[in-house]
């Protein structure tokens, strides 16, 4: 497509074909639904930063219950361990205690003395353990408590924000839905030449390929138009363009 203001009648060729502003007109309208559909678009994929910060926090609880469970599961597994432990240690006690009973000189007294002196020691230890583990799985079963009481709520009220989230998007879709149905049958009126030669000219032009005439000034960039071009854009039989910007004029007869 060249720059020229009123050389480019290959495009949109039917323009002098149909009467009036139609083939601009329709343009237009294709250029505004698309607009509309790339604005709603983002709008339907970007989530509301309300609703962000909400679902993050939430996500946070429910991860924090998970990994209250797992550590309780663990504190529980290793308590039982001790248990286990501390019976063993118990038996080797009881035994050592019966040797004692039996023991025939004071070497032996002494050296098993020494052993009912060693897992003295161990089952003290184990036993510190054992406690040490009761009071931190007696605060984590509390915590869990609180937590899981209070998460069917958090639950609830999550849900119900997400609902409204999703119906919002629900009802831009139905718009997009329509918007996109408009846009297939404005195109199916335009040659596909004519429709690819549009479009280029679109994406070079930041969405924004035909402008309004206003004040007999371009709409986009409000470089005056000529006297000439304007005579030409008023008998609406040839595409003219922004000397300025070069973007396809049109000389809306309702607003103009
Ligand atoms: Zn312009």
């Amino acid at each position: 497509m060249g720059a020229s203001s009123a050389g480019d009648a290959h495009f949109l060729a039917p323009v002098g074909a149909l009467s009036g502003n139609g083939p601009l007109e329709l343009l237009y309208r294709l250029q505004d639904r698309i607009r509309f559909v790339a604005a709603r678009q983002k709008e339907r994929d970007t989530v509301p930063p309300e609703l962000t910060e909400i679902d993050r926090a939430y996500q946070e609880r429910v991860e924090a219950l998970t990994n209250l469970k797992q550590r309780l599961a663990r504190d529980e597994v290793e308590h039982r361990k001790g248990e286990s432990e501390a019976a063993d240690i118990r038996e080797k006690q009881k035994k050592y205690q019966t040797q004692l009973r039996s023991v025939q000189t004071s070497r032996e007294y002494g050296a098993v003395l020494n052993e009912i002196d060693g897992v003295d020691k161990l089952l003290r230890s184990t036993e510190d353990r054992l406690l040490e583990l009761e009071g931190e799985i007696e605060m984590a079963r509390a915590d869990l408590a609180t937590r899981e009481a209070s998460l069917p709520a958090e639950t609830a009220e999550h849900e119900e924000k997400l609902k409204d989230w999703r119906t919002a998007q629900r009802s831009i879709d139905s718009e997009l839905e329509s918007a996109r149905e408009e846009i297939r049958k404005l195109e199916a009126q335009i040659p596909p030449r004519d429709r690819a030669e549009f479009i280029r000219l679109l994406e070079k032009k930041g969405g924004l390929a035909i402008v309004k005439v206003v004040n007999n000034s371009c709409a986009a960039c409000h470089v005056k138009i000529r006297p000439a071009a304007l005579q030409i854009l008023k008998v609406g039989r040839e595409i003219v363009y922004c000397d300025s910007c070069k973007r396809i004029l049109y000389w809306d007869t309702q607003t103009s």
